[in-house]
């Protein structure tokens, strides 16, 4: 019997095992040549103030169409790229490119924090401080207008000196720092006090059991308490529905962020969706 199920089971998972690895492979070719080629985009989520609906930031969020593999979720090729070290131009490309919309939104009255996701490898180079200063310089950007995103994991190897010069160097240069996923890695309060952060990201998985779940719930009002107390900003992410909002509201978490407003979009159909108010900008609903 059991021989027979552990055959069964070797037949059917030989073939998948090795379509993953080839794909694998695929991906890790084509993500090669992806900058070159032009293949990467970004779409950009507006962040809400909830007290008067105003777009006060954007997140950056790559995007990349290969015509072999179609849309690859960044989900699953930026660990492939923090592994062979691609992160690292494509991370350089993605940090200009935000910078040079800001500019160009900028020229237009339209001034939100412009938030990019950097990954583990990018904190590890010495490089971080002068491109950050050549880019702000270059788009003649306020460095309190940038804000990079750093996940628990990427901060979680401190103990690496260039990680510590490079949080120090971002705080120098007075671009924001914000603590992403927060509460689902290896999460550490000691993080709060430890490093430079001025905003906390509360993850989406708290946000989506808010109505249901009563420890969730006590644990979101915690979370946004705390980081009042030690004057950080709050963004929760993942709203999607009215009823996570009203509870958000009522805990007086300043901004989100979730389907609920928008999904992540392209630069001009964000622009489609905005409603000048003097030197407001709102989503129009
Ligand atoms: P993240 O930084 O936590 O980004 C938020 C993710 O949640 C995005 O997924 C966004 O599209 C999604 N999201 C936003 N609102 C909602 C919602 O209401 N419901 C649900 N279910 N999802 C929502 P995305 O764009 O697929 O990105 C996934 C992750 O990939 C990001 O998580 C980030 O860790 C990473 N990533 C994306 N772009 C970059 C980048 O340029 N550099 C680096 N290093 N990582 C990136
Ligand atoms: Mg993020
Ligand atoms: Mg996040
Ligand atoms: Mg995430």
């Amino acid at each position: 019997q059991a021989r027979e199920s552990d055959d069964t089971r070797y037949r059917f998972f030989t073939p998948a095992l090795n379509e993953s690895l080839s794909r694998r492979i695929l991906v890790e070719q084509a993500l090669r040549q992806a900058l070159g080629y032009n293949e990467f985009q970004l779409v950009y989520q507006p962040q809400v103030k909830l007290d008067d609906n105003q777009v006060v930031g954007v997140e950056a969020l790559l995007r990349w169409y290969n015509p072999k593999l179609g849309q690859v979720p960044p989900d699953q090729f930026i660990p492939i790229a923090e592994e062979d070290g691609q992160i690292l131009p494509i991370g350089l490309w993605v940090l200009e490119e935000a910078c040079r919309q800001l500019a160009a939104w900028r020229e237009l009255g339209f001034n939100p924090v412009m938030s990019v996701n950097l990954s583990a490898r990018q904190l590890r180079t010495h490089e971080l401080h002068t491109q950050l200063q050549r880019l702000l310089e270059k788009y003649q950007l306020p460095s309190g207008q940038l804000e990079l995103e750093l996940t628990e994991r990427a901060v979680l190897d401190t103990s690496h000196p260039q990680v510590r010069q490079s949080l120090a160097v971002v705080e120098e240069l007075g671009v924001g720092l914000a603590l992403d996923d927060f509460g689902t890695g290896y999460s550490s309060l000691r993080y709060l006090t430890e490093h430079p952060f001025n905003v906390l990201k509360i993850d989406k998985s708290f946000v989506q059991a808010l109505p249901e779940r009563d420890r969730e719930y006590t644990l979101v009002a915690a979370l946004i308490a705390i980081a009042h107390k030690l004057g950080m900003d709050v963004v929760a992410e993942g709203v999607e529905t009215a009823e996570q909002l009203a509870i958000l509201q009522s805990l007086q978490c300043p901004v989100v962020q979730g389907y609920y407003f928008s999904r992540p979009l392209a630069p001009d159909d964000l622009l489609a969706r905005l409603e000048r108010r003097g030197q407001h900008w709102q989503l129009a609903l």
